[in-house]
């Protein structure tokens, strides 16, 4: 086994996989309303194709932990049978996905039976007229049946993400947290990225995590959580002395690059070392060339060679990827 390792010394072993650019949400810090122009269906990696290049990620380069993510994963109609393929070829793997919950009611009990560990569900307010101004879609009862299948599943912890946007959901973090820690589920605020299909994202615009926490102060008494922080992006906080958390991924202020151990594949089989990177590295090509699995593991480790120290959304040469979020895989 030769991990993916690169030049500053840290190795990827958390594997985000994108498994469509598609969506049936259209999040306004996401995608524009008309959508995207989709990949095409020949361009994308089939289910026997994503299952095999998982296969050599763990088997050959150290990977523990896969992250099904899109896009929207659970519009993927292979969803299902590729996690229990991995399931079936490796016991131990971590797998979860990223999901905005629409339709998770229905999925939920089959992706557990088919050896899927967690979900993380993207839910940026319990306000229905917040939901549908985020989203473009009046669906959040979906998201919240969605939740409580994921719960009743055994899919848990259950993790929420939410994005706070200002003006529009930035008054409404102590409000989401109650919802989540009646129910039992872990938020996590993430800082608006420089994602966004549309490019409309603003340093000044964005809330901060110094704003969230202070929100959040001002309706809980929050302090740092005593457990290691390692590689997880999300600095986590007690709740009103515990046992409940808050996490806040303050990726823009507060930017945890040194400690990454991340690497992404794209619906479309290039490995991307980083978020931000502005290159990709061909994996389909060379599968559909016939490239074996030791030529394929060699190309994914040169990929990763040349990750960068960190992603430079400060710098004033930064440029934002060609991608948007929901094609490489948030
Ligand atoms: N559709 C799924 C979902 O929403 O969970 C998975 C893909 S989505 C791109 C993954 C995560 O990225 C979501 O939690 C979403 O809120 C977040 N996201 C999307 N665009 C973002 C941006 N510009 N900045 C920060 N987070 C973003
Ligand atoms: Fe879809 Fe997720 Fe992007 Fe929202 S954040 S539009 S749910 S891919």
């Amino acid at each position: 086994m030769q991990p993916l390792i690169d030049q500053y010394g840290r190795v990827a072993t958390d594997l985000r996989v994108s498994l469509t650019d598609r969506c049936n949400l259209r999040c306004t810090y996401c995608m524009p309303a008309e959508g995207l122009d989709w990949l095409p269906t020949d361009d994308q990696l089939t289910d026997d194709e994503v299952v095999r290049l998982i296969g050599i990620a763990v088997g050959e380069l150290g990977v523990e932990e896969i992250r099904f993510t899109g896009g929207e994963p659970l519009v993927r109609r292979g969803l299902v049978d590729i996690v229990r393929r991995v399931r079936e070829r490796d016991a131990d793997v971590e797998m979860s996905i990223t999901t905005n919950a629409l339709g998770l009611a229905r999925t939920a009990g089959a992706l557990a039976d088919a050896g899927l560990n967690r979900v993380n569900v993207s839910l940026d307010t319990v306000r229905r007229d917040s939901f549908h101004e985020i989203t473009r879609r009046d669906r959040l009862d979906d998201v919240v049946a969605g939740l409580a299948a994921a719960e009743a599943a055994g899919l848990g912890p259950v993790k929420v993400n939410a994005v706070l946007l200002r003006g529009v959901n930035d008054d409404q973090a102590p409000e989401l947290l109650a919802w989540c820690i009646e129910r039992g589920y872990q938020l996590r605020f993430i800082e608006q990225m420089p994602l966004d299909a549309q490019h409309g994202w603003s340093r000044a615009e964005m809330v901060t995590a110094d704003e969230i926490l202070a929100s959040l102060s001002a309706a809980f008494t929050l302090s740092p959580a005593s457990e290691p922080r390692g590689s997880a992006p999300a600095e986590l906080f007690t709740v009103d002395g515990g046992p409940a958390t808050v996490g806040v991924i303050a990726s823009v202020t507060r930017p945890f690059c040194g400690d990454c151990d991340r690497v992404r594949l794209t619906a479309d089989g290039q490995v991307r070392n980083c978020l931000f990177a502005r290159s990709e590295s061909d994996l389909r090509l060379a599968l559909r060339a016939g490239a074996t699995d030791a030529e394929l593991a060699e190309r994914w480790r040169t990929a990763m060679w040349g990750k960068l120290p960190g992603h430079g959304i400060d710098d004033p040469t930064f440029l934002q990827p060609d991608r948007p979020m929901s094609a490489i895989g948030g």
